[in-house]
């Protein structure tokens, strides 16, 4: 193999393929790296990208393996059994449902089709260092040169810890998410869930099914299946998970509220994954080096709002980010010059977000999110609506479910602490 590209870089998720089909498209001489079989065959998700920014990353996005689009959302507080469901049926066509696997390999294709090379099967092993500057990379005994190296290793990170660029990762800084995929007919998709052959639906739930621990659950309806996955924050399980995640997300499908979907479903595909949760801890102290820059989950770009997760879009935008920075620097691929892609991304809307919800993680170091909350939601509802003869007031259906539960200055102190943090 040619031994000097102008760019290397490493892995075939979102990020790297749109930093390898940008800078491709640009003209660059490109080789992405990756370990798996295929492009995507070790990534995994939860199911819903938002369009618009991997739009900007990709043309043809018409012609992605698009499942379906998502017009309903749920968000649901599940105790004992019994659920309290907010649904917004909305319209719009601003993100979708996709395997992470077809919609990696899709990006992957596009930076080949554009000109990049495209190696699987490979390890990097970490990047090649000479004289502070990134001068390539290493994978066993071979080493590969590049005049700037984009790493897009996603969470795991090993190269740049290896590297000695950021920290071994902590559990306290990262969650566990797990799934199945569930094959239905896309005819009882549609039934089961009110939607029509294109539209789809995002469900995140809270509660129970963590076992009281920071993190919740996610369904989303693909074509003719639906992915169902429950993401514990690593911190907490490692210390008070007493039973296998396999066992929590089968109590989930086998659940009151969800076995009705999938009696007759079939487990198509489990898989299980790390995601970035504490993103102040997991930003690396720089995003370029001489010679690097970081894209994608390996510079913590990931937003995980409880009702919504945003990952895939924000990898394939750094990615776009990092092309263009690459690009415009002219050859000159310093500290300095590169610098440039730390600034694209604090004004560019992932770096907005990032900031405006910083706070965010704070909010799952609060246990009673995840346990009383869901309880006396569920309380309420049944003082409210499983009547016998007198109707309950709406204030004393409150009053008696929040009684030995939570105090109302703790209650209100939560509520504040939402409300300015979300
Ligand atoms: C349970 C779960 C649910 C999620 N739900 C959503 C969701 O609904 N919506 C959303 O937008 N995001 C979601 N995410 C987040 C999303 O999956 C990630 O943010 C996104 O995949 C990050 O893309 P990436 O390219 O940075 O990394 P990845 O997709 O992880 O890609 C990294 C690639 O690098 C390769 N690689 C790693 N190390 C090496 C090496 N040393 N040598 C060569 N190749 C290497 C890997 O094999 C992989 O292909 C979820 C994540 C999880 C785990």
């Amino acid at each position: 193999m040619q031994h000097k590209f102008d760019v290397i870089v490493i892995g075939a998720g979102p990020a790297g393929s749109s930093a390898a089909y940008n800078l491709a498209k640009a003209g660059f001489n490109v080789l992405v790296i990756e370990r798996g079989r295929k492009p995507g065959a070790k990534s995994m998700f939860g199911g819903r990208v938002y369009k618009a920014p991997v739009e900007k990353a990709f043309d043809d996005l018409d012609k992605a393996p698009i499942h379906r689009w998502v017009v309903k959302e749920r968000i649901s507080m599940v105790y004992d059994e019994e659920a309290l469901t907010i649904e917004y049926d909305g319209r719009g066509r601003h993100s979708f449902t996709t395997y992470l696997t077809d919609l990696s390999s899709w990006m992957a294709d596009k930076a080949v089709s554009a000109g990049a090379k495209l190696v699987t099967e490979v390890v990097v092993d970490k990047l090649l260092i000479e004289d502070g500057w990134v001068k390539g990379i290493v994978s066993g005994d071979e080493k590969l040169y590049a005049d700037v190296v984009v790493d897009a290793e996603g969470i795991n990170r090993l190269v740049l810890e290896r590297s000695g660029l950021v920290e071994k990762l902590r559990p306290e800084h990262v969650a566990l998410g797990f799934k199945e995929v569930l094959k239905l007919s896309k005819e009882d998709v549609n039934k089961f869930f009110g939607l029509d052959d294109d539209e789809g639906l995002a469900w995140v739930f809270m509660g129970e099914y963590t076992d009281g621990l920071p993190g919740g659950g996610f369904l989303y309806t693909n074509k003719d299946s639906v992915s169902l996955g429950l993401v514990i924050y690593l911190g907490h399980a490692v210390k008070e998970l007493e039973r296998h995640v396999y066992d929590l997300i089968e109590r989930v499908r086998l659940s009151r509220i969800f076995n009705k979907y999938f009696r007759d479903a079939r487990v198509m595909e489990y898989s299980a994954h790390m995601i970035p949760a504490d993103i102040k801890a997991l930003r690396p102290k720089r995003l370029v080096y001489n010679g690097l820059v970081i894209a994608g989950d390996a510079g913590g770009f990931l937003l995980n709002l409880g009702y919504t997760y945003r990952g895939v879009d924000f990898a394939a935008y750094t990615g776009y980010l990092a092309a263009k920075a690459i690009s415009e620097a002219s050859g000159d691929y310093s500290l300095e010059s590169l610098s440039k892609y730390e600034r694209y991304i604090d004004e560019s809307f992932v770096g907005q977000d990032l900031k405006r919800f910083s706070g965010v993680h704070d909010l799952y170091e609060n246990r009673r999110l995840f346990k009383e909350y869901p309880m006396l939601a569920i309380n309420m509802m049944r003082r409210l609506f499983n009547l016998e003869y007198e109707s309950t007031r709406f204030k004393d259906a409150f009053n008696e479910s929040r009684k030995g539960v939570v105090g109302l200055t703790t209650l209100l102190k939560d509520l504040w602490g939402v409300y300015r943090k979300l």
